[in-house]
């Protein structure tokens, strides 16, 4: 979804695909109506040169603005992986959530006050490329670096969390409640107050007149919406499942079936039986493989009789395991990156348990309800 172009602080710098399409459209809107409509009676190819540096003055940016973010990660000692440049600007992967609200603070402030930073700069060379009666050629795009810098820090002080004013209330909200999921869920619901008003607006405006302007608002209230809902989802799950080891919820007591079993034995007395879609195959306490319904589907049932679990199951060496001392958030990873159901949990080689989505799923929500009623 996205290609690599570099590496700066020894962060990987990425452009994901809607990145070309937005540069290409933003290129265009600002050569074929901006520039024309605000210096009149120029030449097409100024019109074009201007678009075309105005547009990458916007994108280099909103790449300043992620790096002062990520400056104060690293600073900090928190492992930034990677900046998507993409859509509606820049996002900083940071590897883990932000330890105290003070620091929330500085790090998501960071970023709109370079931004202000910036228009400064751009503004102040304006105003001498204006005293130097410079050509349009250059005051145009100068113009556009401090009007779009002061944009870019207003916009993204909306408190819409995970924007950064967001950020800014939820560390302000964080560190009077003492609670971050607590704080996370008003910041969240600020930010989806004002995707709505943002929809609104943009509808409004689709039906009296404004139709590219009105989609815009749109767009960027369903960004915002479903940004604070990612996010509000990713606090809890981490904050709920923080300290919880595979070893404290997964099930001791597993239903295990023989290598040497047959299948129409196992679906009759197994799968038929225990509400499973899955079951270890063990011999001797080792872990063999896993015998699944998708694993039996591929056989036809005429066959079942003859065939052996051994020769149908997905064995060992192909399974996703989990091991008794693994974070439970690690094995949720795992779980969701491949969207199975269950994973086996072994140790030395011996199944010592069995961990499903599930377990999981039902520590998360346990935990939120004892958190919330605070
Ligand atoms: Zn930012």
């Amino acid at each position: 979804m996205s290609i690599s172009v570099g590496k700066i602080m020894g962060v990987k710098i990425r452009l994901h695909y809607t990145w070309f399409i937005i540069f290409v459209f933003i290129t265009w809107t600002l050569a074929a109506f901006y520039m024309p409509d605000q210096y009149p009676g120029l030449t097409y190819e100024v019109y074009w040169i201007t678009g075309l540096v105005s547009s990458i003055i916007l994108f280099s940016s909103v790449l300043f603005h992620e790096l002062f973010h990520t400056y104060f990660a690293l600073k900090k000692g928190i492992p930034v992986p990677s900046i998507t440049l993409f859509l509606f600007g820049g996002v900083t992967q940071i590897a883990e959530e932000p330890q105290d609200p003070g620091f929330e603070f500085k790090m998501a402030f960071a970023g709109p006050a370079s931004s202000f930073l910036l228009s400064f700069i751009f503004g102040l060379a304006w105003l001498l490329a204006l005293q130097l009666d410079l050509p349009p050629i250059i005051t145009a795009p100068l113009n556009y670096g401090w009007l779009i810098n002061a944009l870019l820090g207003a916009f993204n002080l909306i408190p819409a969390f995970p924007m950064d004013g967001g950020r800014i209330l939820r560390a302000a909200i964080w560190k009077l409640k003492k609670d971050l999921i607590v704080a996370t869920r008003i910041a969240s619901n600020a930010g989806g107050a004002i995707a709505y008003l943002f929809i609104f607006f943009g509808l409004f405006l689709i039906l009296f007149d404004g139709l590219i302007l009105g989609f815009w608002f749109i767009l960027i209230g369903w960004f915002i919406k479903s940004g604070a809902e990612a996010s509000l989802n990713q606090a809890i799950i981490s904050q709920a499942l923080s300290d919880v080891k595979v070893a404290d919820i997964m099930t001791k007591e597993v239903h295990t079936i023989s290598p040497n079993a047959s299948i129409l034995d196992v679906v009759e007395n197994y799968f038929y039986k225990y509400k499973h879609g899955g079951f270890p195959v063990v011999d001797n306490g080792n872990l063999l493989g896993m015998l699944t319904t998708q694993d039996i589907r591929m056989v036809a049932k005429e066959r079942w009789n003859v065939l052996q679990v051994r020769d149908v199951m997905t064995s060992s060496e192909k399974l996703v395991k989990s091991q008794p001392e693994e974070p439970v958030t690690d094995a949720f990873l795992k779980l969701s990156k491949r969207d199975i159901g269950r994973l086996p949990v072994v140790e030395d080689g011996k199944l010592v348990g069995i961990i499903t989505r599930s377990d999981i799923m039902h520590i998360i929500r346990v935990k939120t309800e004892l958190a919330v009623k605070k």
